[in-house]
């Protein structure tokens, strides 16, 4: 019997090169851990029905000798991100039936590798929320405590990886959707730089900020997968090449930043907090050093994102009109089709955004929000990027809290937002950011995971992955 809670990208490979497995027996633990588990939690939309064909196709080429880092992944993919031929909707009902007629860069990327597609994960609708509660496909549960939300917007590609139904998934990450739900649930979570992942065939939310990143068990794996998916694309203008950012290097002896006055605003419950200095003591005893630090504008970080992104969603999601993609209602006249299609197509916090973002663009308003909040990200940027001159990376928790429970604040969507506090801000500035497993904290008898928020200059992954890899002794 295959112990897949003990598999890693890494051991993976060396099982298969071994011929300790074949994919096939491989496809079929995880398929019968999924039927076991997915029920209860809802971390997968759709399980393909070809697995075990595409499980095939890749044995026959291992047994070729034609094996690659990534051979027979069993992985999940958001419901954002196109795979050629197969359903895509961004859990929404105005996407309901959709297929996708061609491949994301990444998911090209990743069958040249030939990985294992198990299935479509659920997510917040068009990545907007902070707990897959706004799928129109049902709550994803967290695997750890079945009350509480998985996080999101990425829930479904989380919580799949953490119950052990996909061994790594990729999500999305616009505020906070790769790095929240990992620290919720125990795995891994990587943001990258901004445009060090093409988003060429991923539904754009707000496009000055989307990106995508692996969700995985460990910081290992999370490179691995980062290094299969990264690198500049023809097909996304805003993908970078080599030598546009300065590469920070990896030394032995690094400073982390801690902007304090940041977990102020937090909401920080004591425990929480305790978690965070436990974090900072384990950096000081690996022999790093730790300096206090201060972004002045950091404070602006949430009123900032949640001006821009919906203005960016406004006009992304305006293509969604019931003629080209998707859900058509008929009206009296075209107008009307428009209309009824949006209304009945799209959800009740995508309908908040896009008119959250058709008021702040507005003529009259553009300068008093658009405009402002544009300076502003621009000295939130500056702010970062003379912290980086001089600490190496900076940290905070991921999150305020550990999951909550389901239904606790879907129906106050300020106290959502709040959650995204400490995630939206490397999101705003383009940096790269990482969440690993913290420890937990114990509310109501059940121990609940946390995460430890990595930030790095751009373009400076290796460096998160250097101290995840330490913080996680690997
Ligand atoms: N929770 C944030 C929001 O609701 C982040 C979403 C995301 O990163 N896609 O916008």
């Amino acid at each position: 019997m295959i112990d897949i809670s003990k598999l890693t990208i890494q051991s993976l490979n060396k099982h298969l090169k071994d011929g300790d497995f074949s994919v096939r027996e491989l496809a079929e633990v995880y398929l019968e851990n999924i039927k076991n588990k997915n029920p209860d939690v809802n971390a997968y939309l759709e399980i393909y029905s070809d697995v075990l064909e595409q499980a095939d196709v890749i044995d026959k080429k291992i047994k070729a000798g034609d094996i690659k880092p990534l051979s027979g992944l069993p992985i999940a993919i958001k419901d954002n991100i196109l795979i050629d031929g197969r359903v895509a909707t961004s859990a929404s009902k105005i996407l309901k039936g959709y297929v996708a007629p061609y491949d994301a860069t990444v998911i090209k990327k990743l069958k040249e590798q030939d990985v294992l597609f198990l299935g479509r994960a659920n997510m917040d609708e068009f990545a907007m929320g902070g707990s897959t509660e706004n799928s129109v496909f049902g709550v994803t549960k967290n695997p750890i405590d079945l009350s509480r939300v998985a996080g999101g917007s990425s829930g479904g590609s989380v919580a799949a990886v953490s119950m052990d139904g996909a061994l790594a998934s990729l999500g999305s990450d616009t505020g906070g959707s790769v790095r929240q739900p990992s620290s919720f649930c125990g795995v891994v979570g990587l943001k990258p730089t901004y445009g060090g992942v093409s988003r060429y065939g991923l539904m754009a939310m707000g496009s000055s900020l989307d990106v995508i990143g692996p969700i995985t068990k460990t910081v290992t794996d999370s490179e691995i997968l980062f290094n299969a998916i990264k690198g500049q694309d023809p097909m996304d203008s805003t993908t970078y090449g080599e030598g546009i950012y300065s590469q920070r290097e990896v030394k032995s002896k690094m400073v982390v930043g801690v902007p304090y006055h940041v977990l102020e605003n937090g909401g920080l419950s004591d425990k929480v907090r305790k978690n965070f200095d436990e974090s900072i003591e384990k950096l000081r005893s690996l022999g790093y050093e730790i300096k206090e630090i201060k972004l002045p504008n950091i404070e602006y970080s949430l009123a900032v994102y949640y001006i821009l992104m919906p203005a960016e969603v406004s006009s992304n999601l305006a293509r969604f009109d019931g003629v080209r993609f998707g859900l058509h209602v008929d009206g009296d006249n075209l107008l009307q089709d428009y209309l009824k299609t949006k209304g009945q197509g799209f959800g009740q916090e995508v309908r908040r955004r896009i008119l959250i973002g058709t008021y702040v663009l507005s003529a009259g308003y553009a300068d008093a929000y658009y405009n402002k909040a544009l300076v502003l990200r621009q000295k939130i940027s500056e702010d970062f990027e003379k912290a980086f001159s001089e600490v190496d990376i900076i940290v905070t928790p991921t999150t305020p809290g550990p999951a909550f429970k389901i239904g606790e604040k879907i129906n106050d969507p300020l106290s959502l937002y709040l959650e995204d506090v400490f995630t939206v801000p490397a999101n705003i500035v383009g940096i790269p950011a990482i969440s690993v497993p913290s420890g937990s904290v114990e509310e109501e008898g059940v121990s609940l995971p946390l995460g430890l928020q990595i930030m790095a200059p751009h373009n400076s992954e290796k460096i998160l992955f250097e101290v995840g890899k330490k913080l996680l002794n690997e």
